[in-house]
């Protein structure tokens, strides 16, 4: 693969969610939103992703051997760092973005995450575990495999993930106060980890989680399109098709990996 061609990888696991399974089902979901014939394959900024050769689909991982998932993830991802420099996976529980993040480590230094989300997924262990799909960020700080979190769409803090939040210096921009953001600029790459529960349950009935008084699509999709920042790569999580009978949720994070892509396709040229 060109190494200016962004890998889209589907990562089929749940084991590690603490109310529903469901995110296992996503990968298939949202590539079948994507190609809908109810919709065509132009981004918003004039790229017409039908026949752009800036991304392409490779094979899901695959968790069916009994290997341990966290190394499958990281050694998946790591390899196909090495010939990509942007990978946007879909699917999976919020649990996968450590592992994600140990492999983008070690070929990005100074790296940010800007983590869109109604939790900050900040716990030192839920029900005695620390892999839980409300910790990742927890483990991703405490290694100290990023510069810089920043949280936008909270709306769950609770007192002891808000200090570890300022343990960590993570920046919360709580959803109350989502309307004071107008731009988000970084001077380091970030990583973009998408929880579809960041949405308002309105936009996005198709999660586990169901948290009111989150943000609508279009307010996701501005401060994507505004960011000062070079993306190197996004996990679009915690879709749960289980809760999506007519398939709108899928068509939401077809819609973040459209334009998520069409971002970094332009940043390109
Ligand atoms: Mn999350
Ligand atoms: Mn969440």
């Amino acid at each position: 693969m060109p190494n200016d061609t962004i890998a889209i990888l589907g990562i089929p696991f749940d084991l590690n969610s603490s109310f529903l399974r469901g995110p296992s089902l996503a990968p298939p979901r949202i590539r079948e939103a994507l190609y809908s014939q109810s919709a065509n394959m132009w981004t918003e900024n004039g790229i017409d992703l039908g026949l752009s050769q800036g991304w392409e689909i490779v094979a899901d991982l695959d968790f069916s051997k009994s290997q341990n998932a966290f190394e499958m993830i990281e050694s998946g991802m790591g390899e196909l760092l090495e010939t990509t420099s942007e990978v946007i996976s879909l699917g999976g529980d919020h649990s996968i973005t450590f592992p994600i993040m140990r492999a983008y480590a070690k070929k990005y230094s100074g790296l940010n995450i800007l983590q869109f989300d109604a939790h900050p997924d900040l716990y030192d262990e839920l029900d005695g575990d620390r892999h839980s799909h409300a910790c990742p960020f927890a483990r991703i700080m405490e290694d100290g495999l990023v510069q810089r979190l920043v949280q936008v769409g909270i709306r769950t803090i609770t007192g002891h993930q808000r200090e570890l939040a300022e343990r960590f210096g993570v920046e919360v921009i709580e959803m109350r106060d989502l309307g004071e953001v107008e731009q988000l600029s970084f001077d380091s790459p970030i990583y973009i980890s998408f929880d579809m529960d960041c949405l308002d349950p309105a936009f996005a009935p198709g999660v586990s989680h169901h948290e009111p008084g989150g943000m609508s699509t279009r307010e996701a999709l501005t401060i994507i399109q505004n960011l000062k920042a070079e993306i190197v790569g996004a996990d679009i999580v915690e879709y749960n098709p289980r809760r999506d009978p007519l398939g709108i949720t899928g068509m939401v994070a077809a819609k973040m990996l459209k334009e998520i892509i069409a971002v970094i396709i332009a940043q390109h040229s």
